[in-house]
């Protein structure tokens, strides 16, 4: 029996398209936005769900995150203009970043982009002159350092003072920026920003994050907006257990609700902006086993790909899922470790996972790359870039072609 991604069967791709391939089902996309937009909502303040780019910034993407009513937030000049490639509505854009050029800068003003999440003092004198110059205002969010850092089931509230993002309320460095800022002609702080992590479950950690910012709130007498990042998990194996997006996303406005009758305080408007809980289950990576080999302790399937379209096994330690996509239905019979094709021992995928005898040609598929799989893919070893494709109730479409040897090579002299 053979997998079908949104009732394409993965050998009508691999033939069509080739293998590696990145394949989004984009049914899925499309229903992950619309749980994010229809249950992020309040009576109390204005909501704006926002999708972190980094996490899969191609044009399709952007096109449909704007088409199904999401926001955008973008870390860099490329996302940026990839956005303005598809006419992203400006006044929906937030970039983020520490270190924003001043060509960075200077074109997000230029353009009239919603708004610049500052980071730093040096960054906010820089949009101030580039602003002076160009005789416009800009609307910011200061990045808050809120002391909280998330990651998957433990939340820690530390002075965890030395990340390089953002400040710590009330140091010197804020101080000067809300100084700048009183003075300032151009300069409109909207409010704060704070972004506590990645793969978090325990969404107490975002109501921890929120309490942070209370005493901050109390100090602007008129209402702020207040964007409390991206983080939210998804499901890559089976240690991992995300709530549902509904749940969280009316848990998180019910105690900001509370939280704000209780302090008698107001926002205008409250902000999320998740990445991997839109695109990382949607999507799948294809690659063709090429050789299998037995050494004494382990047996390897080799795959054409590896490190180089899915870093996160190398970077992160991060665990996978995967199956024979050609052979569903049969016993899971060896004990296999996943490796690529790069010349590094640490391509290894998947480590001991329990997969069907294997031959070469067949199909191996990974689960939840959809998030950081594509956009963190390198040339390492000069291998290509893999193609995307969207599936869709059983039509495909090419939205990114597979980079070839000659726009590998085409930049080098
Ligand atoms: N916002 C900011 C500022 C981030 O740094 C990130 C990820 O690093 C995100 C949002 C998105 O996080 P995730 O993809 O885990 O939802």
């Amino acid at each position: 029996m053979e997998l079908e991604i949104s009732n394409v069967k993965v050998s009508e791709l691999k033939e069509k398209y080739g293998t590696p391939l990145y394949v989004y089902d984009e049914v899925k996309l499309i229903n992950q936005m619309s749980l994010y937009k229809d249950n992020f909502k309040s009576d109390k303040f204005q909501t704006e769900v926002l999708f972190a780019s980094k996490s899969f910034c191609i044009k399709e993407m952007l096109r449909l995150v704007n088409n199904n009513g999401l926001s955008l937030d973008v870390v860099s000049m490329g996302e940026f203009l990839t956005a303005l490639s598809v006419d992203f509505p400006l006044d929906k854009i937030y970039f983020h970043g520490n270190n924003k050029s001043f060509e960075e800068l200077s074109l997000a003003v230029n353009k009239g982009i919603n708004n610049i999440v500052i980071d730093n003092f040096m960054e906010l004198e820089a949009l101030e002159n580039i602003c002076i110059k160009a005789n416009k205002s800009q609307k910011i969010l200061i990045r808050i350092n809120c002391g909280v850092d998330a990651h998957t089931h433990k939340f820690i509230i530390t002075s965890h003072i030395d990340s390089k993002f953002g400040l710590i309320y009330n140091s010197e460095e804020y101080k000067k920026c809300l100084n700048l800022i009183k003075n300032s002609k151009f300069i409109i702080l909207e409010g704060f920003h704070s972004h506590i992590g990645s793969q978090i479950f325990d969404y107490e950690a975002f109501f921890a994050a929120f309490d942070k910012f209370i005493p901050l709130l109390k100090d602007f007498n008129y209402p702020l907006v207040l964007n409390i990042g991206g983080g939210f998990g998804v499901h890559y194996t089976d240690e991992d257990h995300p709530q549902a997006v509904d749940y969280t996303t009316k848990s998180l406005v019910n105690y900001i609700e509370k939280k704000l009758e209780i302090e008698k305080l107001s926002l205008k408007k409250v902000c999320i902006e998740p990445g991997r809980s839109i695109v990382g289950e949607a999507g799948y990576t294809l690659y063709t086993i090429g050789y299998t080999k037995k050494t004494p302790n382990r047996l390897y399937y080799f795959i054409d790909g590896g490190m180089t379209d899915n870093i996160r096994p190398a970077l992160y330690q991060a665990k996978y899922d995967c199956d024979i996509a050609n052979k569903m239905d049969l016993a899971k019979t060896n004990i296999v470790s996943i490796a690529g094709k790069c010349c590094e021992s640490g391509d290894v995928i998947i480590e001991n996972t329990l997969l069907p005898e294997a031959v070469s040609g067949d199909l191996l598929v990974t689960y939840t790359t959809g998030a950081y799989g594509y956009s963190m893919s390198s040339n390492y070893n000069k291998a290509l870039t893999p193609g995307v494709v969207f599936v869709n109730n059983g039509i495909s479409r090419l939205v990114s072609k597979r980079q070839t040897y000659e726009e590998l090579l085409e930049r080098e002299i």
